[in-house]
């Protein structure tokens, strides 16, 4: 896998980029947001694979991360996720609406980054199959088939109401992959009433307990929800 690491300290992207190499991810290092963008370009060696994610930092020299963020969205999907100082909501959600995939706020755990790295380069791969015409889902004991709207568990399917099924379903097509409140009542409930909040909550107590695997669906507090896959 490679990797665009987009970061203007040269000691923390060294440092990155050692425990990265260690795992496997191969490390392409810009310094700026200009960089980044210049990487971005399609390849003009034929063979080279492209970029399996980004990881940009906020705090660049010439531009604003965000910025770059935006800029990077208009031109390609490569997964993006947001390195930040900044942890409060509003910037996360500032990000995620620029189109980010995820964010980390600094400092992370490298553990935690990892995850968060083949979550969303995962997510491309299943969109890929996607369209190609995977019609079932499966986390852990977890199938979901979409066709026939049918959810089982270990074999044993559960009743779910159409909405229940539709939220499951929004989540389960990008695990690991945050999604917003505002995006899963719009999407799901097809309308952008405040008061269909508690709804969704609602929806995602019934679920976590209809399946039986309360840490299935996560809260990601002041941003919404993603579904975490069950580790074997
Ligand atoms: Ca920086």
């Amino acid at each position: 896998m490679r990797l665009l690491l987009v970061e203007d300290d040269d000691h923390v992207a060294a440092a990155l980029s050692a425990v990265l190499a260690r795992h496997g991810i191969g490390v392409v290092h810009a310094r700026s947001g200009e960089e980044a963008l210049r990487a971005l370009l399609p390849a003009t060696s034929p063979g080279t694979p492209p970029f399996a994610v980004v990881l940009l930092d906020l705090g660049l020299p010439d531009q604003d991360g965000y910025e770059v963020c935006g800029k990077i969205r208009k031109r390609t999907s490569i997964p993006v996720i947001m390195v930040t100082a900044r942890s409060d909501v509003r910037s996360r959600i500032h990000g995620l609406n620029l189109g980010a995939d995820d964010y980390v706020v600094k400092p992370y755990d490298t553990g935690e980054l990892l995850a968060r790295i083949h979550a969303v380069s995962r997510r491309t791969v299943s969109e890929e199959e996607a369209s190609t015409g995977t019609e079932e889902l499966a986390f852990g004991p977890v199938r979901i088939e979409l066709p026939n709207r049918r959810v089982s568990v270990d074999g044993a399917v559960v009743q779910l109401t159409r909405k229940e099924f539709d939220l499951l379903a929004l989540l389960a097509q990008r695990p690991g992959v945050v999604f917003r409140r505002e995006q899963i009542i719009s999407e799901v409930w097809r309308t952008s009433w405040e008061g269909t909040g508690r709804t969704l909550e609602v929806h995602v107590a019934s679920l976590r307990s209809k399946l039986r695997l309360p840490a299935l669906i996560e809260t990601v507090r002041g941003v919404g929800y993603r579904l975490v896959a069950p580790t074997p």
